[in-house]
């Protein structure tokens, strides 16, 4: 890339476009966005204007919001300048009584030293080393952690699938013991002609292959912990990803009679996993390969593990962000757009001395277009539908505020027609295409790509849909509940920008996720082109506006993980 050529470049063209995008947004005020074949003009991205994405991503991000971490005085004057900005846009609050915000009560967990690990196995007392062989954390508010000789159970990839005819459990009784799971799901290493290809998306992984879900399929049956078997490729990173938190971890409060999840929730190495088996007359790689049948059953390991470890828990007080413009005629059927407000604060010092994460990218640029989409649907006519523009808390603690406001919605989740989700925009200039991350989930998909050609734009599947991306952002939390989500997300591979195709979008990927992913360097920048952020706001709300005057429910696919959920409320949307 030369740099120099490119910015000054820019720098004119951001001129030219900030004119003829404000033109354009005077014209649209009672009809549709124009259609274009041409991906490069500012018809592509209208009635979004990137020079306005940019001023308001350097506001929001800037080092007075601290890095944006939930609980801190960086909350207070994100919900300050946030609930400022729906206000100017004439929006309604839409949080609880009547206000901006919807609080959203956490708990921090911190697993403090000296943490023990012992397994009793046939005769033998065998040390674990903490994070060295296995690594746990907790998300319960108990101050200590403390396991007595829970038998061990191995469950292979621990999936219960009624709807693929799965099974991994059959009728063990998993009560006040330690399941221990494959990761991933069971066809990720099918080969061609076995029966379990495909079974699971092949490549692609599907709820069943997250820890995310391993952890709750080992709640709901009553596990005291659930460990998963930690393997490079088929999780996706490395065991040094896995003990990266050092023992921290946060929570949504329960109410005391919502189920508690597992007391310890963590990864287990390949070699001790190993040893264990073979202590019970099994061999692994052996058992791994039944694992990938529907007809296999769990193993006793015939060993207990016995651990003690002191917690500190601290209570964390955060708040989801929430704005809503009534629909004229059916106000109770909502689409809700969403991004999250928070970052990951002040931390280490980078090599420039910079200690505060802004999130310039994740998720400021994105928030930022969640209001340009809202203005946007301000200076158009009233949508049919009620619209609400959340901006959620602690999404990079584990999709906490969408999973917060899941539980406790505002907004009843069977009349929310569709969550279309911002997280993490490009800023290297407008696409040719828009990545698709969870291909074949649902009927937004179809939205999405008769919304992008009228961009001249076309739909390109994420290229790793083995990462697990469409189960990693808040969209997620409302998709469990039924609801059809879309992610907007330029981590899904790159897009093929209209200077430099393929390649430029890839290396653009490739240098963000290398160097400043939750990292200080994550800033806004003058020399940003934010044509394609403004491109993918502009789909956001194409998307929304269609969605919002018609009176069509978006639906799963027959495949989905998801649909059943959404079939139990079907008589509410007749
Ligand atoms: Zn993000």
């Amino acid at each position: 890339m030369k740099r120099m050529t490119t910015a000054a470049g820019l720098a004119l063209l951001g001129l030219a476009v900030s004119a003829c995008a404000t033109q354009a947004t005077g014209e649209l005020s009672s009809r549709a966005p124009p259609s274009t074949s041409d991906p490069a003009s500012a018809a592509s991205y209208a009635p979004i204007d990137p020079e306005r994405l940019s001023q308001l991503t350097r506001a929001f991000a800037a080092d007075e919001l601290q890095g944006r971490a939930p609980g801190t005085e960086g909350e207070r004057r994100t919900i300050e300048w946030l609930s400022g900005q729906f206000a100017a846009l004439g929006l309604e609050p839409g949080g609880e009584n009547g206000g901006w915000t919807q609080r959203v009560p956490l708990i921090r967990t911190q697993v403090q030293s000296p943490a023990s690990f012992s397994v009793r196995s046939h005769g033998e007392t065998l040390t674990l080393q903490s994070p060295s062989d296995i690594y746990v954390s907790t998300v319960r508010a108990a101050e200590r952690a403390r396991i007595e000789a829970a038998p061990m159970v191995f469950v292979g990839y621990g999936v219960s699938a009624p709807e693929r005819q799965w099974d991994d459990f059959k009728d063990a009784d998993l009560t006040g013991k330690v399941a221990v799971f494959l990761v991933n799901d069971p066809d990720f290493e099918a080969q061609p002609g076995d029966p379990v290809a495909g079974r699971f998306g092949g490549q692609a992984m599907t709820y069943y292959g997250r820890w995310a879900y391993k952890f709750e399929e080992a709640a709901r049956r009553g596990a005291i912990a659930a460990l998963v078997v930690h393997e490079t490729e088929a999780a996706g990173y490395g065991w040094n990803t896995v003990e990266a938190p050092a023992g921290e971890n946060y929570n949504v409060v329960l109410p005391p009679d919502a189920r508690q999840p597992v007391l310890l929730q963590g990864w287990i190495q390949w070699d001790a996993a190993a040893d264990l088996l073979r202590r019970a007359g099994q061999d692994l790689a052996a058992v791994k390969r039944q694992a990938r049948t529907a007809a296999f059953r769990p193993i006793d390991l015939g060993a207990t593990l016995s651990a003690d470890l002191p917690v500190t828990v601290e209570a964390v007080e955060s708040h989801n962000v929430i704005a809503r413009l009534p629909g004229a005629s059916r106000p109770d059927e909502t689409i809700v757009y969403g991004v999250h407000w928070d970052a990951y604060g002040i931390g280490p010092a980078d090599a420039r001395g910079d200690r505060i994460r802004n999130g310039a990218h994740d998720d400021a640029l994105g928030t930022a277009a969640m209001l340009e989409v809202a203005r946007a649907f301000r200076e158009g006519p009233p949508p049919e539908r009620s619209i609400v523009f959340a901006a959620w808390t602690a999404e990079e603690r584990g999709l906490l505020g969408s999973e917060y406001y899941a539980r406790n919605p505002l907004y009843p989740l069977e009349t929310t027609v569709a969550n279309i989700t911002l997280d993490t925009l490009q800023s290297a200039g407008p696409a040719r295409d828009v990545i698709l991350i969870g291909e074949g989930q649902s009927e937004m998909e179809d939205w999405l790509a008769r919304m992008a050609a009228s961009q001249g734009r076309r739909v390109t599947p994420d290229s790793h849909p083995e990462r697990g991306l469409f189960y990693r952002a808040d969209h997620f939390s409302l998709a469990k509940r039924g609801v059809p989500v879309l992610l907007l997300m330029a981590l899904g591979g790159g897009a093929d920008l209209v200077q430099g195709g393929r390649e430029a979008g890839d290396a653009w990927v490739t240098r963000f996720t290398a160097d400043c992913y939750h990292q200080p360097c994550d800033d806004w920048s003058a020399d940003w082109d934010l044509r394609g952020a403004a491109q993918d706001g502009s789909l956001a709300y194409r998307i929304g506006r269609e969605l919002a005057f018609t009176d069509v429910w978006p639906g799963w696919r027959e495949a989905s993980e998801f649909r059943a959920v959404r079939e139990r409320s079907a008589e509410r949307r007749r």
